[in-house]
């Protein structure tokens, strides 16, 4: 009788998790819909030589980090180079409801040299070129 109660709630336990990752790789798909925190876009701005976007923009519509990466673009500052071209979505700290583009993310914590999240305490992940 006590090794099937165990049995019960060790697979009952089981489904949680499987419910828990199954919602969370649900969430991931609908990454389309979302906004990046830092340059407030669904996709991101780029900084490549042969693509001049960011100059294009009107700086009154610009959030404050895409005006800062666009001077760190003019000034040739080296970690632009470094960053990945890659438009998905990442949570850089342990706050829940905070999504970074992977390539804002880097520029924002390299650029910055913040490496943790004063609201949560943890530790930036970085995602930089393997060079
Ligand atoms: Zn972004
Ligand atoms: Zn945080």
């Amino acid at each position: 009788m006590l090794k099937e109660e165990f049995n019960e709630t060790l697979e009952s336990g089981w489904r949680n998790l499987l419910q828990i990752l199954l919602e969370a790789m649900m969430a991931n798909n609908y990454d389309e819909d979302r906004i990046c925190e830092l340059c407030e876009r669904s996709r991101p701005i780029f900084l490549v030589e042969k693509d001049n976007a960011i100059l294009r923009m009107q700086e009154q519509f610009m959030p404050q980090f895409l005006k800062g990466l666009k001077q760190d673009f003019l000034n040739k500052r080296e970690y632009i180079k470094l960053l990945k071209i890659k438009s998905n979505f990442i949570q850089m700290c342990a706050c829940h409801r905070r999504f970074f583009h992977v390539y804002c993310g880097t520029a924002y914590v390299i650029k910055g040299r913040k490496i943790y999240c004063r609201q949560c305490m943890a530790y930036y992940h970085l995602h930089v070129k393997n060079e």
